[in-house]
């Protein structure tokens, strides 16, 4: 797995690097050549790249899980009172306020980190930053490439303001299904799901995210086409999916068949697995028979709400449940799960869940 990062990350700058000398200075050189040349590039990177481990190597290696924060949208919806067109909360960037809202809003989740003595992970605000919702609402590729490029920037701004004091941030490009929601109806096939994120995951991959995460995936199809535009655009990727109130995708599918789908696929490309947007008493006992495909879960994300996807649609109200409740729920999880590298929330759960949770799972290891 790591061999396999390292080289995705070596070669994008390889390609950066020999594009420049193929411009630059090689204009009559032999194909054979080009291969030795490579060669000896690929050296001098693996060499240097030993020296200063990359973020993401760092985090992968980590036995002490890092945070990172909880429901973004239902927080600037539900406590900050403002109106999200299609739950796109990057529209928030377009205005100076807004952009002020997002930036703060991490601030709380990132002393929870420090507290912990934790890393942390800075989702960008782009889970509906992606070509599909780009129709939708207007706006068309290079819009969308220039919402993306402008969100990686302001999660290094926040990345830079924190970092004295929680010294391993990671900048990860948040992406979301091209679907509405939880409408399985609106699956795509991975060839089709691959065209269609390209656009989003090229632009965070050239503005300079550590990683992308898929958040809320409800089937495999598009996860595998996720995997394999990250994979083109050489950026680390990790799949988080969502499963109904039986533990299963709403696809039907059981996580472990989904997870074995996607690898067997890939060849294993995925950094790692997350279930996100569901309670942990709805997957809690998916995971009891303790089967193989558990060690390839390296991050939570559930609701601090029982509710279904279909009750949690309609509700009016945040549903905030009760953090110390599900900090004790992250804990029984964690015993189950053997490699989660990344804690934090979704619907309905606030830094006051994030903080909690670092401290029933993140205080007790060591680093
Ligand atoms: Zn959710």
């Amino acid at each position: 797995m790591f061999t396999k990062l390292r080289y995705n990350v070596m070669q994008r700058k390889y390609m950066v690097l020999l594009t420049y000398f193929q411009t630059v200075q090689m204009h009559h050189v032999t194909t054979s050549s080009y291969i030795h040349f490579g060669q000896n590039l690929r050296h001098i990177l693996t060499r240097d790249e030993k020296m200063t481990s990359l973020p993401i190597e760092t985090l992968l290696n980590t036995r002490k899980p890092y945070l990172t924060d909880g429901g973004l949208e239902t927080t600037l919806i539900f406590h900050d009172g403002v109106e999200l067109p299609h739950f796109a909360s990057f529209t928030q960037l377009d205005s100076p306020e807004g952009r002020v809202r997002v930036d703060s809003y991490f601030d709380d989740y990132l002393e929870a980190a420090s507290d912990a003595e934790t890393g942390f992970v800075i989702d960008t605000p782009t889970w509906r930053a992606n070509a599909a919702w780009g129709d939708v609402m207007g706006l068309g590729r290079s819009r969308i490439a220039a919402i993306n490029t402008n969100a990686v920037a302001m999660a290094k701004t926040v990345r830079d303001r924190w970092q004295c004091r929680v010294s391993q941030i990671i900048i990860n490009g948040a992406i979301g299904p091209a679907g509405d929601g939880y409408a399985i109806e609106q699956s795509l096939e991975s060839q089709r799901a691959k065209t269609s994120h390209a656009v989003q995951i090229e632009a965070l991959a050239a503005a300079g995210v550590d990683m992308v995460t898929a958040l809320t995936m409800t089937h495999t199809g598009e996860a595998i086409g996720i995997v394999q535009a990250a994979k083109d655009a050489g950026v680390p990727v990790a799949i988080g999916f969502t499963v109904e109130t039986d533990g299963k995708l709403p696809s039907g599918q059981s996580l472990g068949d989904a997870i074995a789908e996607v690898d067997a696929v890939t060849t294993n490309e995925p950094i790692y697995y997350m279930i996100n947007c569901a309670h942990p008493d709805h997957f809690k006992d998916a995971l009891l028979k303790g089967e193989n495909w558990l060690k390839r879960i390296g991050s939570i994300r559930a609701n601090a709400s029982r509710m279904s996807h279909a009750e949690l649609d309609v509700a009016e109200k945040l549903d905030p449940g009760n953090p110390q409740e599900l900090a004790n729920d992250y804990q029984v999880l964690q015993s189950l799960l053997p490699n989660l590298k990344v804690l934090g929330g979704c619907c309905g759960t606030d830094h006051r869940h994030v903080h909690a949770i670092g401290h029933a799972c993140v205080h007790k290891h060591a680093a």
